[in-house]
């Protein structure tokens, strides 16, 4: 189980589709951030997962680096692995410096092409933040080549889509986590738009994995996956408060990211770090969550489908089992556009994504690859993402 951590709800951006919008509040203190990777620690066996989650956690980066050493050095000796994801305005050159030293993948969120990004994602003072982000994650990827995109589609930016991821892969982003904005007010007529781009992003993506690129699109990775792999596919669905916790400044536990801006005398609070999980709570709420969802006992995608999220749901439905329209016409869409490029590219024996999709070892193979190639350098080999 990972640990995210909210160091504080402060942003130097105003998107207009934030779930949690930014406010002024207390920033973690380190002895919350530490008694959190105490417990994970305590919890997980093997290797340890911390996230530095926001608001923008690179406004907190003396707190970062802090963290970063006592989780390098933690009494327990069990290792540490980081992750940050940020809006990308302070993330500077040193910055970027310091996470290659110490391993820390860092996941930038741009949301495409200067109209997409810049139509929702605004800085603080209501200005563009497209010609900011952009050379940082130019100079991101220069430095760790296979850095997350985070991408979110809206219905007024829908029309851009394909160019826009079209655009970032010709930059070198390898891999590209697009999500919708569930929230928003989707159309037929946006959402026939949205179909359209997934079309072009098929044919994009049939046309990449011919040349033998390599990269991570997820939208079709994981519908794929969840046709090719699915006898595990549902150990890897999202169960709330299971493989992750989500911690606010104030060091409360919640059950998933989407949760820690609740508060802790709302019922998502699962606990604090000084007297641990309360885990009455914490089943309460996975099994409210994990009940059947109306509509999908008959569906023939339910054992494929993303409705088991629940923070996704609470957030567009105010219910945990209470689905989205808007969920389940995006998840149809996916499924089927996704089995046809897996259809296509099975039935030519794609020597790429057969790799991909068939082959355990292919991140390992993948990164000797890249190694032998000098996409990533040697002194990184001990910090592989
Ligand atoms: S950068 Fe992230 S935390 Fe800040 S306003 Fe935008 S979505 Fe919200
Ligand atoms: S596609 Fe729709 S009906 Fe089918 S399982 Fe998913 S949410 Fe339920």
């Amino acid at each position: 189980m990972h640990f995210t951590l909210h160091l504080s709800s402060a942003c130097n951006m105003k998107c207009d589709y934030c779930y949690a919008p930014p406010r002024d509040g207390a920033v973690m203190t380190e002895t919350v951030g530490r008694r959190v990777m105490d417990m994970a620690a305590e919890t997980n066996e093997n290797s340890c997962g911390i996230v530095f989650f926001g608001g923008e956690p690179l406004l907190h980066k003396n707190l970062v680096h802090s963290l970063v050493e006592y989780g390098e050095h933690h009494p327990s000796g069990k290792p540490f692995h980081f992750k940050v994801t940020t809006n990308g305005v302070l993330l500077d050159d040193d910055f970027i410096a310091y996470a290659v030293r110490h391993g820390i993948v860092t996941a930038l969120s741009l949301d495409g092409t200067a109209p997409a990004h810049d139509a929702h994602r605004r800085l603080a003072n209501g200005m563009p933040s497209w010609d900011r982000v952009l050379p940082r994650l130019k100079a991101l990827l220069t430095a760790r080549p296979y850095s997350p995109v985070f991408t979110t589609v809206n219905p007024d930016t829908a029309p851009y889509l394909s160019d826009s991821v079209a655009f970032l892969m010709g930059l070198g982003v390898k891999y590209m986590i697009v999500s919708l904005n569930y929230a928003a007010d989707w159309t037929d007529k946006t959402f026939r738009i949205l179909e359209r781009e997934y079309k072009k992003l098929a044919a994009l993506y049939l046309q990449w994995t011919r040349e033998e690129r390599k990269f991570y699109f997820s939208p079709f990775e994981v519908k794929l996956s969840s046709h090719i792999n699915r006898h595990c596919y549902q150990k890897e669905r999202c169960e709330l408060a299971k493989k992750q916790v989500s911690v606010d400044a104030g060091g409360f536990l919640y059950p998933c990211v989407q949760f820690a801006s609740m508060g802790p005398d709302s019922a998502w609070c699962i606990g604090n770090v000084f007297d641990g999980i309360n885990e009455a709570a914490r089943t309460r709420i996975q099994q409210e969550s994990m009940q059947e969802k109306a509509g999908c006992q008959d569906c023939a995608l339910n054992a494929r489908c993303n409705n088991t999220c629940g923070c996704l749901n609470w957030q567009t439905t105010g219910d945990l089992n209470t689905i989205s329209p808007v969920l389940c016409r995006y998840e149809q869409m996916l499924m089927k556009t996704s089995d046809r490029i897996g259809e296509k590219l099975y039935r030519e024996r794609n020597p790429q994504f057969l790799q991909k999709h068939y082959n355990e070892a292919y991140p390992y193979l993948s990164l000797i690859e890249d190694l032998e190639k000098g996409v990533i350098q040697a002194a990184r080999m001990t910090n592989p993402e």
